[in-house]
């Protein structure tokens, strides 16, 4: 039954819902959330399929093995309008447009209390552990809600998120004056190529096993691209740097061949900032790659709360940022079959969903 709300007739929404534990996901009709005392109810503008989505989606082991709650909404990145405020948010208004950061802390564990509330011990992500924002409208808490300068795009908005980790990870260590190797050209790959190359990196290399990954990667600012079914990855690096071997190495395919080619590439001294995610146990030999190489080894997770989201915020308002080559479909909330195929085959870059297409 309908209800009324905001002084008009709040009805049902639609919703991509994982409604069973197995392969794919339904558009169903759902009620629209009521928010909390402590959240608000946003318009969904734009929303974006990241690879946990299709993980989800696809039923993978380790979606097997982390959801939960179903039914549950999917999806976490989103640029959406706040229309209803929870009767204790005093920071967004009603109106404000807004990107949000999708790891939900709990403010009080020791991680929360030491600033790394990215890390919370207690820590729920949308789409994951909580219903998510693949809908018409989506309910989150507002001191997650991140609101926009106006100078944003919607679209660029919607994928602040993912962006938020590759600003992370290329800003974990010196990038200015430093030669870089991205492994792995997936959007947050070709997303850490722009964010390096604005910030003084100053030869990227990337890896990729995919031609339309690396022909986006080259569109982004990266000076070389390798392909690892053809190209010696380390001859190459090592060529590049007169034998020394690559400063900094970001890796963003979470595959273990391309994680130890990033080692042998590596110079010695140089950072190896990992936030890609192997789905399995790998060998590395530590002595090798990292102990005689003196290798700085960073495990880079989600965003830094908020730092993070302030500088991804300025790359974007002072246009310093584009990621118009990086955004590369779009179709309708109904059309998410049609993204997910998409993002399976891995000749995209972002794949953005409307709700409301017309507005
Ligand atoms: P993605 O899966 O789209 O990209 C991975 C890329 O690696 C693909 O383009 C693939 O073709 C490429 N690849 C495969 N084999 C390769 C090889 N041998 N050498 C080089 N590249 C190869 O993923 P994404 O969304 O861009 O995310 C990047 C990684 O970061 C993923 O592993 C993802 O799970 C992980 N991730 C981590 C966090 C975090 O907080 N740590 C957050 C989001 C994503
Ligand atoms: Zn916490």
């Amino acid at each position: 039954m309908a209800t009324i709300r905001l002084g008009i007739t709040m009805a049902k929404m639609k919703a991509v819902v994982k409604t069973k534990p197995e392969p794919g996901a339904e558009l169903v009709e759902i009620d629209i959330p009521t928010p909390k005392p402590d959240e608000v109810l946003v318009k969904v503008l734009a929303t974006s399929i990241c690879g946990t989505d299709l993980h989800i989606y696809e039923w993978n082991k380790w979606a097997q093995n982390r959801i939960r709650n179903i039914p549950q909404v999917m999806g976490h990145e989103l640029c959406g309008e706040v229309i209803e405020l929870g009767t204790n948010v005093k920071a967004v208004q009603k109106g404000d447009v807004i990107s949000a950061e999708t790891h939900i802390a709990c403010n009080h564990c020791y991680l929360c209390h030491t600033g790394n509330a990215h890390i919370c011990i207690n820590g729920r992500i949308f789409g994951v552990d909580v219903n998510g924002v693949f809908a018409e409208y989506a309910v989150l808490p507002s001191s997650n809600a991140w609101i926009l300068d106006k100078k944003i795009p919607r679209d660029f908005a919607s994928v602040m998120e993912p962006l938020g980790n590759a600003v992370h990870t290329v800003l974990a260590g010196e990038i200015n004056g430093n030669t870089t190797l991205v492994t792995g050209c997936g959007p947050i790959g070709v997303m850490s190529i722009a964010v390096a190359r604005i910030c003084g990196a100053t030869r990227i290399i990337a890896t990729d096993i995919n031609e339309y990954r690396l022909q986006m990667a080259k569109k982004a600012g990266a000076d070389l691209v390798l392909n690892p079914k053809k190209d010696d990855i380390v001859q190459r690096v090592l060529q590049e740097t007169s034998g020394l071997g690559i400063d900094v190495v970001l890796e963003m395919s979470g595959v273990s061949t391309a994680i130890q080619q990033g080692f042998d590439c590596l110079r010695p001294g140089g950072r190896f900032s990992i936030l890609g995610i192997p789905d399995k146990p790998m060998e590395i030999d530590i002595g090798k790659s990292i102990v005689f190489k003196y290798a700085t080894v960073q495990g880079i997770n989600g965003r830094l709360m908020f730092s993070t989201w302030h500088k991804t915020s300025r790359f974007l308002s002072s246009g310093r940022l584009n990621l118009d080559s990086i955004i590369t479909h779009r179709f309708r909330l109904e059309e998410f079959e049609k993204g997910m195929e998409l993002m399976k085959s891995g000749n995209c870059g972002k794949v953005l969903l409307y709700p409301h297409p017309k507005d």
